[in-house]
């Protein structure tokens, strides 16, 4: 179905669009950083779009702000209901018009989502990941939020916005009033397609005609919820319709509600994925359509818009990583970009822990206030050298580097990135090889000299003389020790995942923090390469069931795959918020199983013999036992060398602490050393 009377005038069109250079058709996307409700956020804020502006993002868009108290995310979150909030807002304006932006505000409200007891949603239906029950709006309630939209609109345009997001997808307010699952209202807003469209379609019109024909209006859509109960395709094509004709002048894509149990955009999800279920939009409405959803490259974006599939494509986390990955893909240097691996670390994960975003490739994103970009010291510039190629050591090395020091890394193995060698081989990990090729191509750049396969110790060091030595030699795997551990079917997981051992098809895994859970995907993962992403997950890519889905394909590996831990505590507990479920679904629905609470006591020709929570002796008959206990310091370097020359010794990363070490830790502090060398 295709409008064919839009009823407002175009900022832009499919076809102006088309002629458009990829930096112009690309779309800084929503992104909430946390600073929006800190005490002297904005001015962080401000600096934060500046740099992106200043990078070549031409149409930026905010985190999402709530039009009034009960939509905020969370108590206190960030509003536009006020004069008072415009003003705040005119430092993030300013920064951006003046170099050379423009942006959007997003206006969010969370509906059922919004996390506290006020929180209110079109019935009384408890979302399945918040634990504040929503209160039911009544008709004047809705009225009323309908005002709240126009009045922050009106006050974003005042503040100085050039446009709004409106927030109608990923199970938000407004797609909560979208489908049965969440509306089951009998009045004018529930009910037939007609009603449940009238709440976004009022706030579309209401805001065109209170802020005029000038004001972009960029509408999210929720075109794949992949919930049960979710909407039809050919609910989709009718509101975008109306949408349209309601005064939109973009639509953006929206896939998935959060409360959905299917990955969209975890680094295992592919490049620009989700662009085939924009592309079957269009045609269907006259306005640009904007892709989203895991495009970190320009390549994937070039793909996507080559083959007709949007008119735009929007990118949130990448400017995280980046700041600069606009003007860096207008100058064919892709290969000097910091790209986003999709880990959702330092960026979502730290907002569900209330914690400002950041990100773990670039960990001056959020904080580029309190760590501006330093001036090359090239006066007192000074010989430092790096142990250690991996996370913490090509990050020293850079900065260091880049501030005008004379930087050499030398590096045991044959080639840079250290654990992230590792990571780069589990299924759906790949990304972690854009960081090495980063960090590989940024240290040249910086003239940093590397030396590869080069064990280095104070002899070596001395030959040439350093005024700073970092050791960077990260971990080692805890030993694990237990009558029969020195069997030979007895391995760690470096050699599992190196290929060096070739495991069989039964196997234990002793150990399952982030690294037990790595090893268990790299050897369950035969099933899901023969269906692929979609089948796996269960995403209808014909998109003709209700919400998207679809039964997911049988993912039960061949291998039986048992993993254990002392601990009582829930597996996979300690991994990432927002993507250790995608881990421990993975492995259930492959069939692996978890035992907790579990005491160890041999492995014998019978296998693996431990005690079960409930302290009865069992015995697992394996091929292997894959040991991943753990890691310990790697840092014997670090007291001889204190003893063995004129120089100061640093350790950072895994041989510094291997507690709670992660690449964002070990990013941060190579980061932060190399700045203050
Ligand atoms: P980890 O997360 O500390 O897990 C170590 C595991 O070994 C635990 O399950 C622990 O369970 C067990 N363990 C500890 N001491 C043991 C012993 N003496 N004997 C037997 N089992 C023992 O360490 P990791 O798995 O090596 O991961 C290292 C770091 O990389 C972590 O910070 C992790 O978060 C990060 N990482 C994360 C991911 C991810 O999020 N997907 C992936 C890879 C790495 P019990 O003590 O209960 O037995
Ligand atoms: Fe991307 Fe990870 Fe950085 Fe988030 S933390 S922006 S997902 S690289």
């Amino acid at each position: 179905m295709k409008s064919e009377h839009p009823q407002y005038p175009h900022l832009f069109s499919p076809l102006a669009v088309a002629h458009l250079t990829l930096p112009n058709r690309v779309i800084m996307g929503s992104m909430h950083i946390g600073l929006e409700e800190n005490r002297d956020g904005m001015k962080a804020l401000s600096e934060f779009y500046k740099e992106r502006a200043q990078g070549g993002a031409g149409l930026i868009v905010t985190g999402g702000v709530s039009p009034n108290r009960r939509g905020a995310l969370g108590p206190g979150g960030a509003r536009m209901a006020n004069s008072r909030h415009a003003r705040a807002h005119e430092v993030i304006t300013d920064a951006v018009h003046l170099a050379g932006g423009r942006i959007c505000l997003q206006l969010l409200h969370g509906g059922r989502y919004s996390y506290h007891p006020f929180n209110v949603a079109p019935s009384a239906i408890q979302a399945p990941i918040n634990r504040f029950k929503p209160s039911a709006l009544s008709s004047r309630g809705i009225r009323s939020t309908i005002r709240d939209y126009i009045r922050s609109a009106k006050l974003a345009q005042k503040a100085g916005y050039d446009g709004l997001e409106i927030m109608g997808s990923e199970g938000y307010l407004i797609n909560q009033f979208l489908v049965r699952r969440t509306n089951q209202r009998s009045d004018e807003w529930g009910g037939t397609l007609e009603n449940r469209m009238r709440f976004p379609l009022e706030i579309v019109q209401g805001i065109r005609a209170a802020c005029g024909p000038d004001f972009v209006i960029m509408y999210r859509l929720s075109m794949l919820d992949l919930v049960e109960e979710g909407g039809s395709w050919s609910e989709v094509v009718t509101l975008a319709c109306n949408i349209e004709a309601a005064g939109a002048n973009i639509i953006n894509t929206g896939i998935g509600w959060h409360e959905a149990r299917i990955p969209t955009i975890a680094t295992l999800v592919p490049r620009g994925g989700f662009s085939f279920v924009t592309a079957k939009l269009k045609g269907e409405v006259s306005i640009p359509l904007v892709t989203t959803n895991r495009f970190n490259m320009p390549d994937a974006c070039e793909a996507a818009l080559a083959a007709g599939h949007a008119d735009m494509v929007s990118m949130a986390r990448p400017f995280l990583a980046d700041p600069d990955i606009i003007r860096k893909s207008e100058a064919n240097q892709a290969h000097r970009i910091n790209t986003c691996i999709g880990c959702n670390q330092a960026c979502l994960d730290h907002i569900f822990q209330r914690k400002t975003a950041s990100c773990l490739v670039n960990p001056r994103a959020g904080n580029e206030l309190s760590m501006p970009v330093l001036p090359p010291q090239v006066v007192s510039a000074k010989r430092v050298a790096v142990i250690g190629g991996g996370p913490a050591g090509m990050s020293c090395a850079l900065e260091a580097a880049r501030a005008g020091h004379l930087v050499t890394v030398y590096e045991a193995a044959e080639q840079l990135g250290g654990q992230f060698n590792l990571a780069r081989r589990i299924p759906g990990k790949s990304e972690f090889a854009e960081t090495i090729r980063y960090f590989e191509n940024m240290l040249e750049e910086a003239g940093a000299t590397v030396h590869l396969g080069v064990r280095a110790d104070a002899a070596l060091l001395s030959q040439t003389g350093f005024d700073e030595v970092v050791v960077a030699t990260g971990v080692q795997p805890r030993p694990f020790r237990l009558p029969g551990s020195e069997r030979q079917e007895v391995v760690n997981y470096i050699d599992v995942l190196t290929g060096k051992v070739q495991v069989g098809n039964r196997v234990a895994i002793v150990g399952a923090g982030g690294i037990g859970f790595d090893t268990a995907d790299f050897l369950s993962h035969d099933r899901d390469e023969e269906l692929g992403f979609y089948a796996s997950w269960g995403i209808d890519k014909e998109l003709e069931t209700i919400g998207g889905l679809k039964p997911p394909g049988n993912r039960k590996t061949k291998r039986e795959i048992h993993m254990f831990q002392r601990s009582e505590k829930k597996m996979g507990g300690g991994l990432g918020k927002t993507t250790g479920w995608i881990h421990r679904q993975t492995l259930k629905q492959r069939g692996v199983k978890f035992h907790t609470g579990v005491r160890y006591e041999m492995i014998g020709d019978e296998g693996l013999v431990y005690l079960d929570a409930k302290g009865v002796r069992q015995c697992f008959n394996c091929d292997h036992v894959v040991i991943c206990a753990g890691q310990l310091p790697n840092n014997a370097l670090v007291a001889t060398l204190q003893l063995a020359g004129d120089w100061h010794v640093h350790s950072i990363g895994g041989a510094q602490s291997a507690q709670k070490l992660d690449a964002e830790r070990a990013i941060i502090e190579g980061t932060q050393l190399g700045r203050s060398l």
